[in-house]
């Protein structure tokens, strides 16, 4: 990683010095008012609007942290402590994965699924921060959702978006995929099954890169091919998925067609691929058959 200049926090002395400081070390000028807006508590409006505000001694210094760690590379996301998904804040710290709006895909087609089926059971496998899962159970208030993650701090961080945001129809569960259902009162079967599962393979270079860096590894690669994960996930839905349940998984921009394929394989109809706002293949799943029918 490049050298970081260490911004002097004597130099943050007043809202329009510290914008003018963060962007002259290199920050763009958006990122530089987020992180003076964070430090300082002054909205975004404000700081145009009360640019002479005299910043205190403590937070010049916390602000000259944040951008020395900013241009080390470390996401905003994290900086922060949020990010917005679906017009709402989610809370997110280093044990989840940071949400992308691509992900708002898998949200729509999941809800579009279930959008005729009364109190449905819904779970979400790896479900990170929990913006699938929540976001699920707010806009279907009759729904119950179950969550999981094989990782105790990013499960907790799940509970506590689901609580800040008032998802009182979500449950938790501690552990891989599905195995992490059993000893819970979790329904026996699910309307529909959503995954958002770690699909980056080992080799990809993007792990090396941006904020795929600090993100927890677990959550971004299977540290194998891309897909061990996904078929885990495939294999194990018809069990526990309801007549006519669906299965909907978001995937890697070159992975549909193998998504497409084990679905397919595994006895589901219906199979289809949706593409994110960049028009890259996203977003893929299939129905499982009442009576399924030779293929
Ligand atoms: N969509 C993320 C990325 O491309 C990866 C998410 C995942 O592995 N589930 O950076």
């Amino acid at each position: 990683m490049s050298p970081v200049s260490v911004i002097p926090p004597e130099t943050l002395a007043r809202v329009a010095d510290a914008l003018a400081a963060l962007t002259r070390a290199g920050l763009p000028a958006l990122e530089a008012r987020m992180l003076v807006s964070h430090a300082t508590g002054l909205s975004r409006v404000q700081l145009i609007t009360q640019d002479t505000y005299g910043i205190d001694e403590a937070v010049r210094q916390q602000l000259s942290e944040l951008a020395a760690r900013r241009l080390a590379g470390e996401p905003m996301a994290y900086l922060l402590g949020d990010r917005e998904f679906f017009g709402r804040t989610f809370k997110v710290t280093p044990a989840v994965l940071i949400p992308r709006p691509d992900t708002e895909l898998l949200v729509e087609q999941a809800l579009d699924r279930i959008e005729e089926r009364d109190a449905p059971d819904v779970l979400d496998m790896g479900t990170g921060s929990g913006i699938i899962a929540i976001t699920i159970a707010l806009a279907r208030r009759d729904a119950c959702v179950w969550a999981t993650d094989a990782s105790a701090d990013a499960l907790a961080v799940a509970m506590g978006n689901a609580q800040a945001l008032g998802a009182a129809n979500l449950h938790a569960a501690l552990g891989d995929w599905y195995g992490a259902l059993a000893e819970t009162d979790a329904p026996h079967v699910f309307d529909l099954i959503v995954s958002n599962p770690p699909y980056i393979a080992a080799t990809d270079e993007h792990l090396g890169q941006g904020d795929l860096r600090f993100e927890p590894p677990s959550a971004l690669t299977d540290h194998d091919d891309g897909l061990r994960h996904l078929r885990t996930i495939v294999s194990g839905a018809p069990a526990c998925l309801a007549a006519d349940g669906w299965l909907l998984l978001e995937h890697g921009y070159d992975q549909g067609e193998a998504v497409r394929a084990l679905l397919t394989q595994a006895g589901f109809a219906d199979v289809f691929t949706a593409q994110d706002l960049a028009s890259h293949d996203r977003c893929s799943g299939g129905r499982w058959p009442t009576a399924k029918t030779p293929a």
